[in-house]
């Protein structure tokens, strides 16, 4: 079976590499083959919105995934090849925008941010007025790593604001005053069999994810998380690996978001669950049965963004996994990540902080 994966960044990489030992293939498209992806498959060298390529994937592919949600989804709609899409691109257009992502947790009774939509300065005013400040302004597409947002907390900013990001539709809601980020990585298989992974702990700077732990939480948390995830699994009909992305204020949860896909806070599953998000994703949509996704032990991903630290002293470290994603460096941009997993958290915690303040000492003088 050929799995088709429209984006070849190091997402789609990761997703092949867990694939080929289940015996599938992949066929990726994405601009170039300089890409994560293109570097261990077969690439379609175009557009993602290119009908002629995203044609011959499906008629190549029984089925197809995407490994970034900002694919347009009418260039995905009504592809003439024999491909099914997985997950159900009703799942893509909600997390593509921020608005529909809101309603749908709204609508499934999911807590999230009190929210408004912006077009207009007037209507930016009037959101500002009915949630309060301090508040978010994000553009309601497009936005990813924090970018493409604002945080409001004087009324004297509103029109830096509104100048800086008004010429896209925007979403104003509250600043969450969060104890802890945590996300939960849930997977449905074709048959409507349904896993979670253990709940990952996030540490976001500058809007991107720099550091996760797993497994955390008691299981009041991690009932809550599940809820959340299974709602909007069913309510989809969803095939593959779906995360969401929680506020933890008092131990209650607050989404954030959600992303149709394999997500940074679950690598850390490569090595420390017994089956990989990724090996799971790709298990669901090509109709295999679900493997299992209990932690081996207690990890934590380190990302390294920007520029990778000198490899060989790290690869003396007992224990610790190294992940290149072949990109060229260039600064805010994920270029790796390091896995460790240990017998307790304390032993975990007590080595992490130590690479953390080699690897990124900015993340580590936050949180320390
Ligand atoms: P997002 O792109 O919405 O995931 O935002 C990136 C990061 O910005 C989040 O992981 C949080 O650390 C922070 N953030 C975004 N929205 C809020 C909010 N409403 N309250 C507090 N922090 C937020």
């Amino acid at each position: 079976m050929t799995v088709g994966i429209v984006g070849a960044g190091q997402l789609g990489r990761m997703m092949a590499l867990a694939g080929y030992p289940l015996g599938l293939d992949f066929l990726f498209l994405d601009r170039d083959a300089q890409t994560p992806g293109g570097q261990v498959g077969p690439i379609l060298s175009g557009e993602f919105t290119d009908a002629t390529l995203l044609a011959q994937l499906s008629q190549r592919c029984e089925v197809v995934t995407f490994d970034w949600e900002n694919i347009p989804v009418e260039s995905l709609e009504n592809l003439p090849g024999k491909a099914r899409i997985s997950p159900p691109l009703r799942a893509l257009a909600a997390a593509q925008d921020r608005l529909s992502e809101k309603r749908t947790f709204e609508l499934l009774g999911i807590p999230t941010t009190r929210y408004a939509a912006v077009e207009s300065r007037a209507s930016l005013e009037t959101a500002v007025q009915t949630i309060g400040l301090p508040g978010v302004l994000k553009t309601r597409r497009m936005g990813y790593d924090g970018k493409g947002q604002l945080v409001l907390r004087k009324p004297a900013e509103l029109d830096a604001a509104w100048e800086a990001l008004g010429k896209a539709p925007l979403l104003y809601e509250n600043l969450v005053p969060f104890d802890a980020e945590v996300s939960v990585i849930a997977v449905r298989g074709a048959d409507g069999a349904v896993a979670f992974y253990p709940l990952n702990l996030n540490v976001h700077r500058e809007g991107i994810l720099r550091l996760t732990r797993a497994p955390y939480g008691n299981a009041a948390l991690t009932r809550q998380a599940q809820r959340a995830a299974r709602k909007l699994l069913e309510h989809f009909n969803y095939v593959g690996v779906l995360t969401i992305e929680f506020f933890v204020k008092k131990g209650r949860l607050t989404a954030n978001e959600m992303a149709p896909r394999v997500h940074n806070s679950g690598h850390w599953t490569i090595e420390g669950a017994d089956t990989s998000q990724f090996e799971n994703h790709v298990r669901a949509i090509a109709g295999l049965p679900l493997g299992s996704t209990r932690a081996r032990g207690h990890s934590a991903m380190i990302n390294l963004i920007g520029e990778l630290p000198t490899r060989e002293p790290l690869l003396r470290e007992a224990g610790l996994h190294w992940h290149d994603y072949g990109k060229t460096a260039r600064p805010g941009r994920k270029l790796g990540h390091l896995t460790l997993t240990e017998t307790s958290p304390k032993s975990r915690d007590l080595r992490t902080f130590k690479l953390l303040s080699r690897v990124d000492r900015a993340t580590w003088l936050a949180i320390r």
